[in-house]
């Protein structure tokens, strides 16, 4: 396997707590030295950046060759119940996308909304359209970003696999961030944890999208605690029951091509984000008949 060529990138939710000075362009640079080669830059309070900062970031990206998303800020609904929320809610979505092109990512990602006890398919139409409006405004100003549609961990927000995928299918310019934690969790009953269940996840990305779907993914992961009703917090993986190993070789024989970032809490984000990367070039070692190090004459 040439490491260089890998089909997945993974790397940190926000910067590896080891970055030595602040800033983000240091985290790039923080992020090449540990062996990763991607970040998600954490503006999920507000966007709050200058086009020169925007600058800086992107020339380490590419200098360092580290790819690199946005997390977008938490209070985006695209199903506002109020115009003046809907109006913050775009425009924070609108910041992101602007201001994340600037700076060299090419995913933005953010948490759909809420159902407020509306019936799906209702909300499902609202998001589409509103999806519909903000790529088309920013297809028309050229800020050339995927939006992604995170896949939610509570039974009561808007985003689950089906919806995730549809937006993406329906809406040019939109593409999903699966979660596997929040789909695991969003049951509430320790289902969605089998190698078997990862696998017909990947068979629907591929019904919806098309294989093409499945070599155009960004992935949220690690290790997550949850009640009946969902999502708790994230977690170590050492101490979840996240089965992702067979997770990740359900994306090993589907062949799935992405970019793949680990929130855990600190300091376990980037010892988890090194644990899943290695595991996962093991997997694929295994796959094509490399001789594991230890097994080579
Ligand atoms: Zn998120």
């Amino acid at each position: 396997m040439d490491i260089l060529n890998e089909t997945i990138r993974f790397g940190t939710v926000g910067s590896p707590q080891t970055t030595p000075t602040s800033g983000t362009a240091a985290a790039i640079a923080h992020i090449r030295e540990l062996g990763l080669n991607h970040l998600e830059i954490a503006w999920v309070q507000s966007v709050r950046v200058s086009d020169d900062t925007c600058g800086q970031i992107q020339a380490a990206a590419s200098g360092y060759g580290v790819t690199l998303s946005i997390h977008a800020p938490y209070y985006i609904n695209l199903n506002s119940q109020t115009t003046e929320l809907m109006q913050k809610s775009d425009e924070r979505l609108l910041a992101a996308a602007r201001k994340g092109c600037l700076a060299g990512a090419k995913d933005i990602i953010f948490h759909p909304g809420s159902y407020h006890s509306q019936p799906p398919e209702q909300v499902y139409e609202r998001a589409k359209e509103k999806l519909l409006e903000i790529t088309g405004i920013l297809r028309e100003e050229g800020v050339n970003v995927t939006l992604r549609p995170e896949t939610m961990g509570k039974s009561a927000m808007f985003g689950n696999l089906d919806e995730v995928l549809q937006l993406s299918r329906d809406v040019p310019g939109v593409a999903p961030c699966i979660d596997w934690a929040h789909l695991h969790a969003r049951r509430g009953d320790g289902t969605f944890n089998s190698y078997d269940e990862f696998a017909a996840a990947l068979e629907q990305v591929k019904d919806v999208l098309g294989e093409a779907g499945l070599k155009n993914l960004h992935f949220h992961l690690s290790g997550i605690a949850y009640t009946a009703k969902g999502e708790k917090e994230h977690l170590p993986l050492n101490e979840a029951d996240l089965r992702y190993r067979e997770l990740l070789q359900a994306f090993v024989d589907y062949g799935v091509e992405a970019t793949c970032a680990v929130e855990a809490p600190e300091p376990f984000h980037t010892s988890d984000a090194l644990t899943i990367q290695a595991t996962y070039r093991r997997l694929v070692m295994l796959k094509e008949g490399v001789p594991l190090k230890q097994d080579a004459d």
